[in-house]
């Protein structure tokens, strides 16, 4: 068990480490129920920490069997050790090495945390503190020390022993049937980047060439069998590693990259020091077992861990504080790598869905912290949206106020200055300020301030004195703990488009242009003006999303039309139709609600029709712009009083005013994007897929016979996950008897098979319909489901509290009482993804009374018990915080 008595954790009460760590030799002898760790540690007082000072090493549910100074047994007077913690209270104020051994069980370790095995593999997961569940080390990212790993295994139990680094050296025991490898790793790195897996693994291997002409090989582990299924991550992988000299200058420094894919996994990948270890959803891929969507992310996750290796590993951070310094800056070049591999408008619009959806919402509720927090108590629930999402966002951000040019100097600038070593926000943000030599300190806020800031922008043309001026309020929401809020620096990209679809000029009363159409918003109130404006210009706001912030401004609807067709910014012609849309819904879910008639609104439908006939754009663009906001972004834009069911209704009775509107044009497209060659997973492809299966979707949504048998025809005759599974999540929300007999012919095609299971399981979770949630609990009987692997139970259950919002919310309450037991069972197992279940409550406080009440009644079970893990315990308490 972990000790409460140091938490919480804050922020302003960092030191540096009184014990610095310089080399760290681990001798690792595997064995499922009793591995023994010897590590012997080169520890060195700290010249820049007060001396003499006590040794103090963290540990989580450790058993001490041996301990040496120097090399000589320590008397057990000099020392304590308890399962969290190994003190030393008098030791040589000098350099001394220290050996402590250590016998842990990972068949035991069902947390999945420290060392534990997956379906026989041993492997770690370490960050942020699973390191002290292997050995008692001063576990904090500011102690950097360079790691030589030992592995010791019987050779049939675990041909495969790998560690970080390159490999110096391995063969038999003699006379035994064990066998070991040696794995050095000369870069200096915090202890959570420690990784180290034994199994009988097989191997894809290839190499590049890095710019500088060093040969590095390239491997990655799978079970048995699956070796024909990494095709597309080694791809991913290698350009990625491109990529990253070309756009950040930035290469490879190993002779080895190494990763493994593992079937039970907390989190998505990890980015061990040439070891990245992943969950093997985001590395498995073939045509037939995953969708665009899968192959998308795969090249996404493969690329963002491998970018670690120098926004994360190379440069690490100084404490969990700075998560966001690694996290948020790293999502930042993934995403920018994906732009380039694929379409950078779709792309963009991708990640604002993403953004809005998870983090506007965490960021109006309970669980709303800054990006980098001040206090937490539990680290583990702090790998948030708003720490990877929003972070990126200010990246960007940053990117755009200062230019592409002053970016990369500031970048060049963190590299070259902090390589090595474990750094702040603020360290990073002074690069930029440095580089370029512009004041960053109220940028600064972006980091301090929770919430998600709001812009109020009024427009007026003066048709006689040819000015066009924006007068711009700003405000910040409150959040928990952060009641008042200072105005924040927003770089706003804009531009005042003309009749004929061109922007005109963004002249300012000084006669000087303004640089990359982009105005700096840094008051609370602000008035900008723009002259030589010889017509009323029609007035696009945050433009490709430059700022993570909410804009209202006075645009018509018929402005908003004019948008959706000329706006030279893609990202704003696809806002313009989601604004529009937004208004619609807004509307018919109160007209619902009050019993009256709802609108159709012709303005929106003008603009799809606008989009659907314009032959210039890229189908996947196409598809973003005629699909509606999903009922979250409906629900978030509510803000209050939110009836689940009726914005379901609202958003269903519009899908199907589409689908009867443009039958016709929608059929048309569906057959001409057919695929007529085998599939491919490239972005083109991909977005013709994506469009076709967007008709297919709002056609089927008029329920009319003809459309529910081309999806029915559309599964079975499919060569391809994707429009396999797009035609049968079409008919899944449809209630006619196609939809279970391709249930069940998914199922029996692919029940060997536990990723392709996954989306089974995750499809009829999200369900809209009132049988869903016995469907759910009968599920969690399944034999192919599992409450040890995570992939299960966020495929079943977190599907259903964060997918589905009519039947998670439900106004009896059955839903949230469902999830609460699955977490309150989950939580002595896996408290981690018992406490990542739980978030779905992230949103309760905006429902309307009744199911309002269910979702308190429901979080306040949770907080009653006297057992929670520290991690379920911090999310239940502070979803209820206020009350
Ligand atoms: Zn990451």
């Amino acid at each position: 068990m972990r000790t409460d008595a140091a938490r919480p954790v804050r922020l302003e009460d960092y030191r540096p480490p009184d014990w610095l760590v310089e080399t760290v030799d681990l001798d690792v002898a595997l064995d499922p129920s009793a591995t023994r760790v010897r590590a012997t540690l080169r520890l060195t007082p700290n010249p820049q920490a007060a001396a003499p000072a006590p040794v103090v090493l963290d540990g989580d549910g450790l058993t001490l069997t041996g301990l040496k100074l120097d090399g000589a047994a320590l008397a057990p007077a000099h020392f304590a050790a308890t399962p969290d913690r190994l003190t030393i209270a008098q030791p040589p104020n000098r350099p001394f090495r220290l050996e402590v051994e250590t016998v842990i069980d990972p068949s035991a370790n069902t947390q999945l945390m420290g060392l534990y095995r997956s379906r026989g593999t041993y492997c770690t997961q370490c960050e942020p503190e699973g390191f002290r569940r292997i050995t008692y080390f001063p576990d904090r990212p500011d102690v950097m020390a360079v790691f030589t790993t030992r592995i010791e295994a019987p050779k049939a139990q675990a041909p495969v022993l790998l560690a970080n680094g390159n490999l110096v050296q391995s063969g038999d025991v003699a006379g035994t049937d064990r066998h070991f490898a040696v794995w050095h790793d000369p870069f200096p790195k915090p202890s959570y980047l420690f990784a180290l897996v034994g199994g009988e693994l097989a191997c894809v291997e290839d190499g590049l060439r890095t710019a500088s002409g060093r040969e590095v090989t390239l491997r990655i582990y799978v079970e048995p069998g699956k070796q024909g299924r990494c095709a597309y991550a080694m791809d991913s992988l290698k350009r990625a590693m491109r990529w990253d000299e070309e756009a950040f200058g930035r290469e490879y420094d190993l002779d080895i990259f190494m990763i493994v894919a593992v079937s039970d996994f907390n989190m998505g990948a990890m980015e061990n020091k040439g070891l990245n270890v992943f969950n093997d959803k985001y590395v498995l891929a073939t045509p037939e077992t995953a969708t665009d969507a899968d192959f998308a992310n795969i090249e996404a996750i493969i690329a963002h861990e491998y970018f670690h290796n120098w926004t994360g590993n190379r440069i690490t951070c100084r404490d969990w504080f700075q998560l966001c310094l690694k996290e948020g800056l790293t999502v930042f070049r993934d995403q920018e790598f994906s732009a380039d591999q694929r379409s950078r408008p779709v792309e963009r619009i991708n990640d604002v869905r993403g953004l809005r959806a998870h983090q506007f919402v965490e960021d109006a509720g309970p669980l709303a912290h800054p990006v980098r927090p001040a206090l937490y108590h539990e680290i583990n629930n702090f790998y948030t949206a708003t720490v990877y999402e929003k972070g990126a966002e200010v990246v960007r951000s940053l990117k755009v106020l200062l230019g592409p040019d002053g970016f990369r100097r500031g970048m060049d600038l963190f590299f070259a200055r902090h390589d090595g070593t474990a750094a702040t926000v603020d360290d990073f943000i002074a690069c930029f300020a440095d580089a370029t030599g512009t004041d960053l300190g109220q940028f600064m806020r972006w980091y301090s301030q929770a919430g998600t800031p709001e812009l109020a922008v009024t427009g007026s043309f003066d048709a006689r004195a040819g000015t066009y001026r924006l007068d711009v309020a700003q405000t910040v929401p409150p959040t928990p703990g952060q009641p008042v809020k200072e105005p924040m620096v927003i770089p706003l990209a804009l531009g005042l488009v003309g009749r004929d679809g061109r922007d005109l000029p963004l002249v300012t009363a000084d006669g000087r242009q303004l640089e990359r159409g982009v105005a700096t918003i840094s008051e609370a109130a602000q008035r900008l003006e723009f002259v030589g404006i010889a017509e009323r210009p029609v007035l696009s706001l945050n433009r490709g999303f430059s700022a993570p912030i909410k804009v209202s401004a006075n645009i018509s609807a018929e402005d908003l039309s004019f948008l959706a067709a000329r706006d030279p910014d893609p990202f704003n012609r696809w806002q313009a139709v989601q604004t529009l849309a937004t208004a619609v819904l807004v509307e018919n879910v109160a007209a619902l609600r009050a019993g009256r008639a709802e609108r159709a609104d012709d303005g929106f439908l003008a603009a799809i029709a606008a989009i659907l006939a314009d032959t210039t754009l890229e189908p996947a663009f196409v598809a973003a712009a005629i699909t509606l906001p999903s009922e979250a972004d409906i629900a978030r834009d509510i803000g209050r009083d939110v009836d689940p069911d009726a914005i379901l209704a609202a958003r269903a009775a519009l899908r199907a005013t589409i689908g009867r509107r443009f039958a016709a044009v929608l059929d048309e497209l569906h057959g001409r994007l057919a695929d007529s060659g085998p599939y491919s997973p490239d972005a083109a492809s991909a977005g013709r897929r994506t469009l076709k299966n967007a008709c297919l979707d709002l056609m089927a949504a008029t329920g009319a016979a003809s459309a529910v048998a081309l999806a029915a025809r559309q599964y079975a005759a499919a060569d391809n996950m994707t429009d396999r599974m797009a035609a049968l999540a079409t008919l899944s929300l449809l209630d006619v008897a196609e939809r279970a007999a391709a249930l069940d012919d998914f199922y029996r095609r692919f029940e060997d098979d536990p990723l392709v299971i996954d989306k089974w399981f995750s499809l009829q979770a999200t369900i809209p319909q009132a049988a869903t949630l016995d469907r759910v609990r009968a599920l969690t009987a399944h034999p192919k489901f599992s409450a040890a692997n995570p992939n299960r139970v966020r495929a079943l259950v977190g599907a259903f509290a964060h997918g589905n919002q009519t039947q998670f919310n439900r106004p009896d309450g059955a839903g949230f009482a469902f999830v609460v037991d699955t977490v309150l069972a989950l939580d002595a197992r896996n408290p981690q993804v018992a406490a990542r279940l739980l978030s779905a409550f992230k949103s309760w406080r905006v429902l309307e009374a009744g199911r309002r009440a269910c979702a308190e009644a429901a979080l306040k079970r949770v907080a009653a018990v006297d057992t929670l893990s520290r991690d379920v315990k911090d999310i239940a308490q502070r979803s209820l915080a206020g009350d």
